[in-house]
């Protein structure tokens, strides 16, 4: 047992690699440490997976793959839902563990481990529906069928941002589909997954169903499974940047790959919305984990009318909110995730101001020791400022005016991503003409979360292939089996 900085007690955390019920130290020995953002103090040393390792995680997967595939849909499901019930009696536990590694607010921590709780709900019932289908051919002379079998083992790689619900909403779906799964999740925030690990072999889980490869050689590592040709999937959530080399990757064997990558959305408020709630959607679309989310308000368009009154009252609620270690009572926001982030997130503000930009609040990082960069508001911001084409993940909310419909539309889609959009307007044909003409996988209508775990999920453009979440979800990890019979 090991004390918990609120002095509680809990089980020791795992820090190895699970490779086929065996949790392990790195084949060659070696660790990284995985550091508290708030502190800068060392958590834990984890093994750091080699090649070898990876490759003996495929190696189990592989061999656990034939008897799960084969295990009954509801019994596949059960263990899910144990998986799920597991989850939220240890809800609080795993949301202090989020923040430890990740720095986001226990608040955040906590909505999170509740979403990614939610996902072994969801998929423990979506385990049972992989049905598939007869019919009639055309000629009327025989049958089609069609049926789903898992699509076999499946490579997840993880990021940072959101380290328990980026990990179940892949193994969710995956486990509920009978694939067998190594999970590579990111260097930085490696315990959460681990954890996640743990509570499934306790679910009941069998040994090699789920591996996992924390590993600071992410490019070696995952590049010698996905040329390993017993692996047939890979779901990648992560940086546009890194999931083009991904994609490159999977080329080879031709392997079946889901993409979520980065974002850049547009908030946009017309003259005639509801203020009140637009300025409560855009503190959660922009604020929520701390604006480390590839659906984070990266751009706010506000139309000339209320301009001004919207930059003033998101000042107010940005500027009052309290910034601290996550786990001490009452922060609203808690550290970035580490340094690079911080110097990241400052370049681009300085960009903007250097632009002609005005600070209206924040626009500095606070000094002392840990990650920290305060809630910023930005107004004046030219439109074609070239930092608006960057994923800014962190608190800066830059605000652009606009003056029509037709205008707000092109700044809009003029970017390479496409994963979110979030729009406010009173008018309901307005909204829906211009949901229409975006160029973007979701949108939120008067509303500034869109995350749902039974909702399908995902991007266009350079955000990314495929969908998560919802029933598209679990068909990710099925292939379809056409059957042509002369029955
Ligand atoms: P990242 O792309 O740097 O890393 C993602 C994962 O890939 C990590 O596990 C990392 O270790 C691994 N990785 C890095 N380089 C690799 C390589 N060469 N080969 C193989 N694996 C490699 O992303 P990040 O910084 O961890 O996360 C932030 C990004 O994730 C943002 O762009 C954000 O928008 C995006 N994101 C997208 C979604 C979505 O659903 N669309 C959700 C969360 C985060």
């Amino acid at each position: 047992m090991t004390d918990t900085p609120h002095g509680e007690t809990r089980t020791k955390l795992p820090t190895e690699c699970l490779i086929g019920g065996v949790w392990r130290p790195a084949s060659d020995g070696a660790a990284f440490d995985v550091v508290d953002p708030a502190t800068g103090e060392v958590i834990a040393s984890v093994a750091s997976a080699s090649v070898d390792d990876g490759l003996a995680a495929v190696t189990a997967a592989h061999n656990a793959l034939e008897s799960w595939a084969a295990t009954a849909p509801r019994d596949r499901g059960e263990i899910l839902r144990r998986a799920f019930e597991l989850m939220s009696d240890r809800a609080e536990e795993i949301s202090e563990l989020i923040v430890r590694e990740n720095g986001k607010a226990l608040p955040d921590a906590r909505g999170e481990t509740a979403y990614a709780a939610e996902f072994f709900r969801w998929y423990a019932e979506e385990a049972v529906r992989a049905l598939g289908s007869i019919g009639m051919a055309p000629s009327g002379n025989n049958r089609i069928l069609v049926q789903y079998q898992p699509v076999g083992v499946a490579v997840l790689v993880t990021p940072w941002n959101f380290p328990a619900a980026m990990a179940t909403r892949k193994i969710g779906p995956a486990l509920a589909a009978g694939c067998a799964v190594v999970l590579k999740p990111a260097s930085d925030t490696p315990l959460t997954a681990l954890l996640m690990a743990s509570i499934l072999e306790e679910a009941g889980v069998p040994p090699g169903v789920v591996n996992v490869v924390p590993s600071r050689r992410s490019g070696p590592i995952v590049s010698a499974m996905l040329h390993d040709p017993r692996v047939r999937k890979l779901s990648f959530t992560g940086s546009t940047e890194v999931g083009r080399i991904l994609l490159h990757e999977a080329a080879d064997n031709i392997v079946n790959a889901s993409m979520e990558l980065g974002g850049n959305a547009p908030f946009i408020v017309f003259d005639d919305a509801d203020l009140d709630a637009a300025v409560e959607g855009a503190m959660i679309a922009k604020m929520r984990n701390g604006g480390e989310a590839c659906t984070a308000a990266n751009r706010f368009y506000v139309q000339d009318g209320v301009a001004d009154a919207f930059t003033e009252r998101l000042a107010a609620r940005m500027g009052g909110m309290k910034v601290g270690s996550g786990l001490d009572p009452g922060t609203e926001v808690g550290p970035l995730v580490n340094e690079t982030a911080v110097a990241d997130v400052h370049a681009l503000v300085e960009s903007a101001i250097d632009g002609g930009a005005t600070v209206v609040t924040g626009g500095a990082p606070l000094d002392g020791k840990g990650c920290f960069y305060p809630p910023t508001v930005l107004a004046d911001v030219d439109a074609n400022a070239p930092f608006l084409r960057e994923e800014i993940f962190g608190p800066v909310a830059p605000i652009v005016r606009f003056s029509d419909e037709a205008e707000v539309i092109e700044l809009a889609n003029d970017t390479e991503y496409g994963l979110v959009a979030y729009l406010y307007t009173s008018d309901l044909a307005r909204g829906l003409r211009v949901i229409e003409r975006l160029e973007t996988g979701m949108v939120g209508l008067n509303r500034g979360l869109v995350s749902d775990p039974a909702a399908q999920f995902g991007g266009v453009k350079q955000s990314g292939i495929g969908r998560e979440g919802g029933h598209e979800g679990l068909l990710d990890y099925l292939e379809p089996k056409y059957i042509a019979t002369d029955l």
